[in-house]
């Protein structure tokens, strides 16, 4: 019998988790972690990593085929809505089952004031009626809206502090701060940070999990507004587990 052979498509906590828990198993199957590449230093997952975009959906679909890959977990990030897409394509084309593993988004407990909007550009629109002081957690390469071209002339009057693992790359803000860090983060940490800066308002995409929620807590206990970044969709028809629970009884079922 030839050995399984699980592919992660990975870059969170969660991938990282799955590829641990795999390895544990007996029998194990070969695991493949592939991680985008975009982070300089990525917290690496137990066993075997791959680095770089496979060529779009065709060239993931050759990769299943060369490696002999069994299934597939898509376990990136929400927003990473590009991969998600070929992951589902690529599976329809060569019958590899695949599982979304997507962690459940925030949702709201009383003295919240989020302000759900469906993407960065409207995000950007919403801030200067809400502060002149912005915390940014969206994403060292999702600065644009808030600094491009096309932005709207009166961000150019607000203060942004943005926090990204690396370097955030250009456009930037003009008034801009910027924090280097990687989650996980506290409550007591986020408190200290918003009122040190004197943040107005919170900007984040609803990425959810517990490693950066502790920011939502911080931001309700201070009463300030938080503008919410909607999910994009996840692809059609493609099974979903929410946890890893889940996912490691999608994956021991899936022969
Ligand atoms: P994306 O827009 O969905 O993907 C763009 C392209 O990057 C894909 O078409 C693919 O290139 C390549 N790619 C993405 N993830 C990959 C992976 N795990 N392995 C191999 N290639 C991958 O993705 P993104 O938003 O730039 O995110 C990139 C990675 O960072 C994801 O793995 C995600 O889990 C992680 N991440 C994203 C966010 C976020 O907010 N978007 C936050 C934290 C972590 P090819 O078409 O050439 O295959």
């Amino acid at each position: 019998m030839t050995e399984r052979h699980v592919l992660i498509l990975g870059g969170t906590a969660e991938a990282r988790q799955l590829a641990a828990e795999l390895a544990a198993r007996t029998p194990s199957p070969r695991v493949t972690s592939s991680l985008a590449g975009r982070v300089s230093q990525p917290a690496l997952p137990h066993g075997s990593v791959r680095v770089g975009g496979f060529g779009g959906a065709a060239g993931l679909a050759a990769w299943l085929r060369a490696e002999q890959v069994s299934a597939v977990v898509d376990a990136t990030h929400p927003f990473a809505d590009g991969i998600s897409a070929n992951a589902a394509r690529a599976a329809a084309e060569t019958g590899v089952p695949l599982l979304l593993l997507r962690r459940p988004g925030w949702r709201p407990v009383d003295g919240d004031r989020w302000i759900p909007v469906s993407s960065l550009v409207d995000a950007a629109a919403a801030l200067p009626e809400l502060g002149r002081r912005i915390f940014l957690t969206t994403g060292r390469k999702e600065l644009a809206p808030f600094a491009g071209p096309d932005r709207l002339p009166a961000l150019d009057r607000l203060w942004f502090l943005a926090r990204s693992v690396d370097a955030p790359e250009p456009p930037l803000p003009p008034n801009l701060e910027v924090l280097l860090d990687r989650g996980p983060f506290t409550l007591d940490g986020e408190l200290e940070l918003l009122r040190r800066h004197r943040v107005d308002v919170l900007v984040t995409k609803d990425s959810g999990g517990a490693a950066t929620a502790p920011k939502l807590a911080a931001a309700r206990e201070l009463g300030l507004p938080v503008v919410l970044v909607r999910r994009p969709p996840a692809p059609p028809g493609v099974p979903q587990a929410a946890d890893l629970a889940a996912a490691l009884a999608w994956c021991a079922a899936a022969r």
